[in-house]
Protein backbone atom coordinates (compact mmCIF):
# COMPACT_ATOMS: atom_id res chain seq x y z
CA UNK A 1 0.00 0.00 0.00
CA UNK A 2 1.29 3.18 -1.04
CA UNK A 3 0.00 6.59 0.69
CA UNK A 4 -3.50 7.42 -0.66
CA UNK A 5 -4.07 4.32 -2.82
CA UNK A 6 -5.14 0.49 -2.03
CA UNK A 7 -3.68 -3.03 -3.79
CA UNK A 8 -5.57 -6.04 -3.89
CA UNK A 9 -3.36 -8.01 -2.40
CA UNK A 10 -3.59 -12.35 -2.18
CA UNK A 11 -1.95 -13.12 1.36
CA UNK A 12 -2.56 -17.17 2.50
CA UNK A 13 -5.24 -17.18 5.80
CA UNK A 14 -3.67 -16.15 8.92
CA UNK A 15 -3.29 -18.51 11.63
CA UNK A 16 -4.32 -17.60 15.10
CA UNK A 17 -1.70 -17.71 17.96
CA UNK A 18 -2.95 -18.52 21.31
CA UNK A 19 -5.13 -16.31 22.67
CA UNK A 20 -5.88 -15.52 18.99
CA UNK A 21 -9.33 -16.30 16.70
CA UNK A 22 -9.49 -16.92 12.99
CA UNK A 23 -12.63 -14.76 11.69
CA UNK A 24 -14.33 -14.99 8.50
CA UNK A 25 -15.33 -11.07 7.76
CA UNK A 26 -19.20 -10.66 6.50
CA UNK A 27 -18.58 -6.50 6.59
CA UNK A 28 -16.19 -3.83 7.82
CA UNK A 29 -17.26 -0.30 8.55
CA UNK A 30 -14.95 2.41 6.87
CA UNK A 31 -13.56 5.03 8.93
CA UNK A 32 -12.34 8.25 8.85
CA UNK A 33 -9.43 6.64 10.80
CA UNK A 34 -8.80 4.50 7.62
CA UNK A 35 -7.95 7.27 5.80
CA UNK A 36 -5.19 8.47 7.48
CA UNK A 37 -3.77 5.73 7.82
CA UNK A 38 -3.84 5.20 3.80
CA UNK A 39 -3.09 8.42 3.62
CA UNK A 40 -0.12 8.35 5.94
CA UNK A 41 -1.62 11.47 7.56
CA UNK A 42 -0.95 8.90 10.91
CA UNK A 43 2.25 7.36 11.60
CA UNK A 44 2.86 4.19 9.95
CA UNK A 45 2.76 1.37 12.20
CA UNK A 46 2.90 -1.37 10.09
CA UNK A 47 4.27 -0.79 6.14
CA UNK A 48 1.65 -2.61 4.08
CA UNK A 49 -1.04 -3.27 6.63
CA UNK A 50 -4.91 -3.99 5.58
CA UNK A 51 -6.83 -1.12 7.17
CA UNK A 52 -10.50 -1.65 8.54
CA UNK A 53 -11.25 -2.00 12.08
CA UNK A 54 -14.94 -2.26 12.06
CA UNK A 55 -15.43 -5.97 11.27
CA UNK A 56 -18.24 -7.89 11.92
CA UNK A 57 -17.70 -11.50 11.41
CA UNK A 58 -17.71 -15.26 12.21
CA UNK A 59 -15.21 -17.07 14.28
CA UNK A 60 -13.66 -20.61 12.07
CA UNK A 61 -10.81 -21.03 14.05
CA UNK A 62 -9.65 -20.97 17.54
CA UNK A 63 -5.79 -20.42 18.74
CA UNK A 64 -4.95 -22.22 21.97
CA UNK A 65 -6.30 -21.59 24.97
CA UNK A 66 -9.26 -19.18 23.58
CA UNK A 67 -12.35 -20.47 25.95
CA UNK A 68 -14.83 -17.53 25.82
CA UNK A 69 -15.56 -18.17 22.19
CA UNK A 70 -16.88 -20.95 20.02
CA UNK A 71 -16.49 -21.91 16.26
CA UNK A 72 -19.33 -20.25 14.42
CA UNK A 73 -20.03 -17.37 16.73
CA UNK A 74 -21.14 -13.83 15.33
CA UNK A 75 -18.28 -11.44 16.86
CA UNK A 76 -17.21 -7.59 16.35
CA UNK A 77 -13.90 -6.89 15.93
CA UNK A 78 -12.89 -3.23 16.75
CA UNK A 79 -10.23 -0.41 16.78
CA UNK A 80 -8.64 -1.73 20.20
CA UNK A 81 -6.61 -4.75 20.20
CA UNK A 82 -3.89 -4.96 23.16
CA UNK A 83 -3.26 -3.22 26.39
CA UNK A 84 -0.52 -3.83 28.51
CA UNK A 85 -2.66 -4.60 31.61
CA UNK A 86 -0.08 -3.53 33.93
CA UNK A 87 0.61 0.53 33.26
CA UNK A 88 -0.95 3.34 35.54
CA UNK A 89 -3.55 3.81 32.84
CA UNK A 90 -4.55 0.29 32.54
CA UNK A 91 -4.70 -0.76 36.29
CA UNK A 92 -7.22 2.83 36.49
CA UNK A 93 -9.39 1.83 33.89
CA UNK A 94 -8.37 4.23 31.28
CA UNK A 95 -6.85 1.27 28.92
CA UNK A 96 -7.21 3.98 25.88
CA UNK A 97 -4.05 5.58 27.34
CA UNK A 98 -2.33 3.13 27.78
CA UNK A 99 1.20 3.88 26.04
CA UNK A 100 1.74 -0.08 24.79
CA UNK A 101 -1.49 -0.28 23.32
CA UNK A 102 -1.85 -1.89 19.26
CA UNK A 103 -5.16 -1.44 17.19
CA UNK A 104 -6.85 -3.30 14.73
CA UNK A 105 -5.83 -2.17 10.66
CA UNK A 106 -2.96 0.21 12.29
CA UNK A 107 -0.51 -2.38 13.91
CA UNK A 108 -2.32 -5.56 12.13
CA UNK A 109 -3.79 -6.44 9.67
CA UNK A 110 -7.77 -5.39 9.73
CA UNK A 111 -11.23 -6.40 8.06
CA UNK A 112 -11.15 -5.05 4.26
CA UNK A 113 -9.94 -8.75 3.65
CA UNK A 114 -11.69 -12.18 3.72
CA UNK A 115 -10.06 -13.24 6.79
CA UNK A 116 -8.69 -11.50 9.85
CA UNK A 117 -6.99 -12.97 13.21
CA UNK A 118 -8.60 -10.94 16.50
CA UNK A 119 -7.41 -11.18 20.45
CA UNK A 120 -10.28 -12.84 21.61
CA UNK A 121 -10.09 -10.67 25.08
CA UNK A 122 -10.73 -7.66 22.72
CA UNK A 123 -13.45 -9.50 20.17
CA UNK A 124 -17.21 -8.37 20.81
CA UNK A 125 -19.30 -11.00 20.95
CA UNK A 126 -22.18 -10.35 19.10
CA UNK A 127 -26.30 -11.52 19.33
CA UNK A 128 -26.57 -14.31 16.51
CA UNK A 129 -29.66 -12.42 14.67
CA UNK A 130 -27.47 -8.39 14.19
CA UNK A 131 -27.44 -7.56 11.18
CA UNK A 132 -23.92 -7.56 9.97
CA UNK A 133 -23.96 -4.46 7.29
CA UNK A 134 -25.89 -2.03 10.32
CA UNK A 135 -23.29 -3.30 13.22
CA UNK A 136 -20.36 -2.85 11.64
CA UNK A 137 -20.16 1.25 11.54
CA UNK A 138 -20.86 0.81 15.57
CA UNK A 139 -17.80 -0.84 16.25
CA UNK A 140 -15.44 2.66 15.93
CA UNK A 141 -18.17 5.16 14.64
CA UNK A 142 -20.62 4.26 17.38
CA UNK A 143 -18.37 3.36 20.15
CA UNK A 144 -15.85 6.23 19.57
CA UNK A 145 -18.80 8.80 19.35
CA UNK A 146 -20.13 7.21 22.56
CA UNK A 147 -17.20 7.66 24.58
CA UNK A 148 -16.95 11.43 22.88
CA UNK A 149 -20.73 12.01 24.52
CA UNK A 150 -20.10 10.60 27.68
CA UNK A 151 -16.56 13.23 28.30
CA UNK A 152 -19.17 16.16 26.94
CA UNK A 153 -20.90 16.79 30.17
CA UNK A 154 -23.82 17.58 28.69
CA UNK A 155 -26.80 17.86 30.88
CA UNK A 156 -30.33 16.05 30.87
CA UNK A 157 -32.46 17.65 28.16
CA UNK A 158 -29.45 20.32 27.32
CA UNK A 159 -27.94 21.73 23.71
CA UNK A 160 -25.24 20.00 21.85
CA UNK A 161 -23.92 20.92 18.81
CA UNK A 162 -21.79 18.80 16.63
CA UNK A 163 -19.61 20.29 14.31
CA UNK A 164 -19.12 17.82 11.44
CA UNK A 165 -21.97 15.09 10.55
CA UNK A 166 -20.03 11.98 9.29
CA UNK A 167 -20.46 8.20 10.25
CA UNK A 168 -19.79 9.25 14.04
CA UNK A 169 -21.80 11.93 14.40
CA UNK A 170 -25.01 11.00 12.94
CA UNK A 171 -25.35 7.91 15.35
CA UNK A 172 -24.16 10.20 18.12
CA UNK A 173 -27.30 12.59 17.10
CA UNK A 174 -29.82 9.53 17.63
CA UNK A 175 -28.41 8.78 21.19
CA UNK A 176 -28.51 12.50 22.29
CA UNK A 177 -31.80 12.84 21.09
CA UNK A 178 -33.43 9.62 22.23
CA UNK A 179 -32.21 10.82 26.01
CA UNK A 180 -33.46 14.03 25.25
CA UNK A 181 -31.12 16.34 23.86
CA UNK A 182 -31.51 19.21 21.73
CA UNK A 183 -28.99 18.56 18.84
CA UNK A 184 -27.65 21.73 16.19
CA UNK A 185 -25.40 20.05 13.77
CA UNK A 186 -22.68 22.23 11.97
CA UNK A 187 -21.71 20.37 8.27
CA UNK A 188 -20.53 20.76 5.01
CA UNK A 189 -22.59 18.76 2.30
CA UNK A 190 -25.75 19.48 1.36
CA UNK A 191 -26.50 15.37 1.80
CA UNK A 192 -25.00 15.17 5.55
CA UNK A 193 -27.15 18.55 6.31
CA UNK A 194 -30.38 16.95 4.84
CA UNK A 195 -29.26 13.36 7.04
CA UNK A 196 -29.41 15.42 10.19
CA UNK A 197 -32.81 17.15 9.43
CA UNK A 198 -34.17 13.57 9.05
CA UNK A 199 -32.79 12.58 12.24
CA UNK A 200 -34.17 15.66 14.12
CA UNK A 201 -31.45 18.07 14.43
CA UNK A 202 -33.54 21.31 15.51
CA UNK A 203 -30.77 23.65 13.99
CA UNK A 204 -28.58 22.39 10.83
CA UNK A 205 -26.53 24.82 8.88
CA UNK A 206 -22.79 25.25 7.38
CA UNK A 207 -19.64 23.86 9.15
CA UNK A 208 -18.81 27.09 10.88
CA UNK A 209 -22.71 28.43 11.38
CA UNK A 210 -23.46 29.59 14.95
CA UNK A 211 -26.43 28.06 16.15
CA UNK A 212 -29.33 29.90 17.20
CA UNK A 213 -28.84 29.78 21.41
CA UNK A 214 -25.89 28.84 23.08
CA UNK A 215 -24.44 24.94 23.36
CA UNK A 216 -23.96 23.14 27.09
CA UNK A 217 -21.82 20.87 25.02
CA UNK A 218 -20.38 20.41 21.48
CA UNK A 219 -18.22 17.71 19.90
CA UNK A 220 -16.04 18.20 17.36
CA UNK A 221 -15.78 15.04 15.02
CA UNK A 222 -14.19 17.28 11.32
CA UNK A 223 -10.75 17.13 11.47
CA UNK A 224 -10.29 21.32 11.06
CA UNK A 225 -8.38 23.11 13.85
CA UNK A 226 -10.64 25.51 13.16
CA UNK A 227 -13.62 24.68 14.35
CA UNK A 228 -11.47 24.55 17.66
CA UNK A 229 -12.61 28.30 18.45
CA UNK A 230 -15.91 28.09 16.47
CA UNK A 231 -17.31 25.63 18.79
CA UNK A 232 -16.05 27.40 21.61
CA UNK A 233 -17.33 30.94 20.63
CA UNK A 234 -20.87 29.02 20.64
CA UNK A 235 -20.58 27.38 23.96
CA UNK A 236 -21.84 28.57 26.78
CA UNK A 237 -19.82 29.58 30.11
CA UNK A 238 -18.86 26.41 32.01
CA UNK A 239 -19.87 24.37 28.88
CA UNK A 240 -17.78 21.06 27.37
CA UNK A 241 -16.13 20.93 23.44
CA UNK A 242 -14.79 17.59 22.96
CA UNK A 243 -12.27 16.66 19.98
CA UNK A 244 -13.30 13.69 18.95
CA UNK A 245 -10.84 12.81 16.20
CA UNK A 246 -7.33 10.50 16.17
CA UNK A 247 -6.34 13.82 14.18
CA UNK A 248 -6.43 17.31 13.47
CA UNK A 249 -4.85 20.32 11.41
CA UNK A 250 -3.22 22.91 13.56
CA UNK A 251 -5.85 25.01 16.03
CA UNK A 252 -5.57 28.57 15.27
CA UNK A 253 -4.29 31.07 18.07
CA UNK A 254 -7.30 31.77 20.07
CA UNK A 255 -8.30 34.44 22.15
CA UNK A 256 -8.19 33.85 25.75
CA UNK A 257 -11.63 36.19 26.05
CA UNK A 258 -13.78 35.16 23.49
CA UNK A 259 -12.53 30.97 23.75
CA UNK A 260 -11.88 29.45 27.02
CA UNK A 261 -12.09 31.93 29.75
CA UNK A 262 -15.73 31.17 31.90
CA UNK A 263 -14.57 27.59 32.36
CA UNK A 264 -15.46 26.50 29.06
CA UNK A 265 -13.93 23.17 29.37
CA UNK A 266 -11.50 21.79 26.24
CA UNK A 267 -11.40 17.74 26.27
CA UNK A 268 -9.92 15.74 23.43
CA UNK A 269 -11.07 11.76 22.83
CA UNK A 270 -8.30 9.34 22.25
CA UNK A 271 -8.95 5.86 21.34
CA UNK A 272 -11.85 4.05 23.76
CA UNK A 273 -11.82 1.25 26.17
CA UNK A 274 -13.45 -2.23 26.08
CA UNK A 275 -15.91 -1.02 28.84
CA UNK A 276 -17.29 1.90 26.02
CA UNK A 277 -17.68 -0.78 23.24
CA UNK A 278 -19.73 -3.13 25.84
CA UNK A 279 -21.64 0.27 26.69
CA UNK A 280 -22.34 1.25 23.41
CA UNK A 281 -23.34 -2.08 21.99
CA UNK A 282 -25.40 -2.26 24.96
CA UNK A 283 -27.12 1.28 24.12
CA UNK A 284 -27.22 0.72 20.85
CA UNK A 285 -29.39 -2.85 21.22
CA UNK A 286 -31.82 -1.06 24.04
CA UNK A 287 -32.54 1.85 21.55
CA UNK A 288 -32.84 -0.27 18.11
CA UNK A 289 -29.87 2.40 16.73
CA UNK A 290 -29.13 2.09 13.13
CA UNK A 291 -26.83 3.43 11.24
CA UNK A 292 -27.80 4.95 7.76
CA UNK A 293 -25.61 2.82 5.58
CA UNK A 294 -24.30 3.01 1.59
CA UNK A 295 -23.18 -0.52 0.99
CA UNK A 296 -19.58 -0.93 -1.03
CA UNK A 297 -18.14 -3.93 -3.16
CA UNK A 298 -14.86 -4.53 -2.92
CA UNK A 299 -14.78 -3.35 -6.24
CA UNK A 300 -15.38 0.02 -5.56
CA UNK A 301 -13.72 0.79 -1.75
CA UNK A 302 -11.20 3.02 -3.12
CA UNK A 303 -13.79 4.67 -4.94
CA UNK A 304 -15.44 4.88 -1.68
CA UNK A 305 -12.90 6.62 0.53
CA UNK A 306 -11.97 9.14 -1.82
CA UNK A 307 -16.29 9.79 -0.94
CA UNK A 308 -15.37 10.17 2.39
CA UNK A 309 -11.98 12.06 1.87
CA UNK A 310 -13.71 14.69 -0.02
CA UNK A 311 -17.29 15.27 2.37
CA UNK A 312 -19.30 13.15 0.47
CA UNK A 313 -19.98 10.04 2.20
CA UNK A 314 -23.54 10.16 3.95
CA UNK A 315 -24.27 8.49 7.22
CA UNK A 316 -21.94 5.13 7.08
CA UNK A 317 -20.06 3.31 4.58
CA UNK A 318 -19.76 -0.59 4.83
CA UNK A 319 -17.33 -3.06 2.91
CA UNK A 320 -19.70 -6.14 2.21
CA UNK A 321 -17.34 -8.80 2.20
CA UNK A 322 -19.77 -12.10 2.12
CA UNK A 323 -23.28 -11.36 2.32
CA UNK A 324 -24.47 -14.95 2.75
CA UNK A 325 -23.58 -15.20 6.41
CA UNK A 326 -20.41 -17.28 6.08
CA UNK A 327 -19.31 -20.49 7.16
CA UNK A 328 -22.07 -22.48 9.20
ZN1 LIG B 1 -1.17 -0.37 29.82
ZN1 LIG C 1 -12.45 4.24 13.35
Amino acid sequence: MSAGALDLVASPVPVPAAGEVLVHVLACGICRTDLHVIDQEIPVHRPGVTPGHQVVGRVTQLGADVEALSIGDLVGVAWLRHTCGACDWCRAGSENLCPHSEYTGWDADGGFADTTVAPAAYVYPLAADVDPITTAPLLCAGIIGYRALSRANLPPGGRLGLYGFGSSAHLVAQIAIAFGARVSVMTRGAQNRELARKLGAGFVGEEASVPPDPLDSAIVFAPDGALVPVALAATRSGGTVVLAGIEMSDTPSMSYEASLFRERDLRTVTANTRDDGRRLLDVAASLRLTPTVTTVPFEQLDQAIDDIRAGRARGSLVLVVDDQGGPT
